[in-house]
């Protein structure tokens, strides 16, 4: 008979929408805060890491520089050091070979000798030794005639080799002083190039470790001359035992130095097992090496000291942020759980202003609500709305029988009679006043309301409730039905009302117990 309606806009209670709203409103700013504080909170660690990170790379920047700053100055220190040395033998070797080792003038050359060392602070010594390895001359007051040097590496090289180059030596301890020395010695020749002796000047240890104590750096700090074969000759710390040792298994020596003499590196020492970031630098003009070294832990300790600092103010503000936002997020709660409490009571008392206490159903307020809106879908959709009229037949005489409160029980019995009867969700009963009931049925033909009316009639005769004043002997009630078609557009609530109630006089005036429907009559009244 009928299609089902479409579910429809809440168009009957505009403040429900509103509330929906609010409700909505709430939760998305309730999830505004929790996003700002995250927000927030991301932007702290995000800011502070990248400038943690800025901090770490700038330590390691500085330290950078401090140590090829510091390799440059050790390493041109080690330079002019022992190119002085270089001068000075190369000087008197040419003035030792121009008069021939035989025909030495001994006081002469140690005066020289003596004059030279007093005005070089680095010099130890400076020693000339025959072929055979006898002391000739030295600066020293007193030259020991016995003493021979002929067991020394320096002087077994310069015999074997005839190169004339200055031969820097690992450290040994010095005959005469027991200091620890660095020996540059140089052959000399006799005029037919065959080997004559050995000049020696020797350099004190104690000289570059003066020099390197001159230096700021941090406790685990190194400073470090070798030779290019790796073996160490100064180091600072100075610890005697590392002296002589070799570098040439350490990663600078065998990876960094082959390809380039100047560097840095950040490694582990194979000498006391400390990581160090070193600058490395070899001379160009001597066989030597100075490594210049920080280690890491001086280089991060006051960027970790930094960082612990800020971490105890970052977790303290993030800490007072977060509970600040949990009191914002509380009391956002709080409110919103109100505005529920206030909502539900809201529309509570809407229900009940718009229910009738004794039968359950909607009142004549709530028809005065839906009429005008099913009026106004009806005619956008262009569909039928009907609307029955009822009355409970001689209820005056009911009431006169049973009693007000009987009646009362009565017209309870009846409405959920007319609840039950009417099936659609769409469609709304309502006790419209005294023993009158309205039903209003939304998108239902005129063939559909009767068809409604007749189940709600027989549905009230069906509760044979007993009415002695009734010609019948049970409760009954009439119907005026009225169905408006969109086509006609002068209806109102007003009209619709009035020609149901037409109609229901006129079931009255034809004997009760029956329908009358706007232009059509039933074909039987039906009486029993
Ligand atoms: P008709 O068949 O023509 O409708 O006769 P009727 O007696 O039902 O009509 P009438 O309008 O003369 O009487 C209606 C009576 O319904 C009057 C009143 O006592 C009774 N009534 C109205 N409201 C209530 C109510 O809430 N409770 C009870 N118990 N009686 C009511
Ligand atoms: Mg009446
Ligand atoms: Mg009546």
């Amino acid at each position: 008979m009928l299609g089902r309606r479409p579910p429809e806009p809440n168009t009957e209670d505009p403040s429900r929408a509103a509330s929906a709203r609010n409700a909505l409103r709430a939760g998305s700013t309730f999830r505004l805060t929790v996003s700002f504080m995250l927000v927030v909170v991301l932007a702290f660690l995000t800011v502070e890491s990248w400038r943690t990170w800025r901090d770490y790379r700038a330590a390691f920047a500085s330290a950078r520089d401090s140590v090829t700053n510091l390799a440059r100055a050790t390493a041109q220190h080690a330079e002019d050091t022992i190119r002085q040395m270089d001068v000075l033998t190369a000087a008197l070797s040419e003035r030792i070979e121009g008069d021939g080792l035989q025909n030495l003038d001994v006081p002469r050359i140690h005066k020289l000798l003596v004059q030279q060392s007093k005005i070089m602070p680095q010099l130890h010594g400076l020693f000339i030794y025959g072929a055979d390895g006898q002391w000739i001359v030295t600066d020293k007051e007193v030259t020991p005639e016995t003493a021979n040097n002929a067991d020394r590496d320096y002087f077994q090289y310069h015999r074997s080799h005839d190169d004339r180059q200055v031969r820097i030596g690992d450290v040994v301890e010095s005959r005469s002083t027991h200091d620890l020395i660095i020996p540059v010695s140089r052959r000399l020749n006799n005029p037919d190039g065959s080997f004559a002796g050995v000049l020696l000047g020797t350099v004190k240890v104690s000289y570059f470790v003066d020099y390197y104590g001159d230096f700021r750096i941090d406790d685990k700090g190194a400073l470090v001359l070798a030779r290019r074969d790796g073996t160490i000759l100064v180091r600072r710390p100075f610890i005697a035992s590392v002296i002589g040792k070799s570098l040439a298994n350490s990663e600078i020596f065998k990876v960094y130095l082959p390809n380039a003499n100047a560097g840095i590196a950040q490694v582990r020492a194979v000498v006391d097992d400390t990581e160090r970031l070193y600058g490395y630098r070899a001379l160009t003009t001597y066989p030597l090496v100075v490594e210049a070294g920080l280690s890491r832990d001086s280089i991060i300790e006051p960027w970790q000291q930094d960082l612990l600092k800020n971490g105890f103010v970052l977790v303290f503000l993030i800490l007072v942020l977060s509970g600040f936002g949990l009191v914002v997020l509380h009391q956002l709660r709080q409110r919103m759980a109100m505005e529920r409490e206030i909502r539900y009571a809201h529309q509570t008392m809407r229900d009940m202003a718009l229910t009738d206490s004794l039968t359950g159903l909607g009142n004549r307020r709530r028809l005065d609500n839906a009429l005008m809106d099913e009026i106004r879908l009806a005619r956008r959709q262009g569909s039928a709305l009907s609307l029955i009229m009822l009355d409970v037949d001689h209820f005056k005489r009911y009431n006169d029988q049973y009693g007000h409160a009987a009646g009362d029980d009565c017209l309870s019995a009846v409405g959920q009679a007319i609840q039950q009867a009417v099936k659609r969700p769409s469609d709304l009963a309502v006790r419209y006043g005294g023993e009158e009931f309205t039903v209003l049925l939304p998108n239902t033909d005129n063939a559909g309301a009767i068809q409604v009316t007749e189940d709600i009639l027989q549905a009230i005769r069906a509760l044979k409730l007993e009415h002695a004043g009734h010609p019948l002997g049970y409760v009954t009630a009439s119907a005026g039905i009225t169905t408006w078609h969109p086509v006609d557009d002068t209806v109102t609530p007003a009209t619709l009302l009035k020609a149901a109630d037409t109609c229901l006089y006129q079931a009255k005036q034809q004997g009760r117990n029956r329908w009358c429907s706007q232009g059509k009559q039933p074909d039987i009244a039906v009486m029993s």
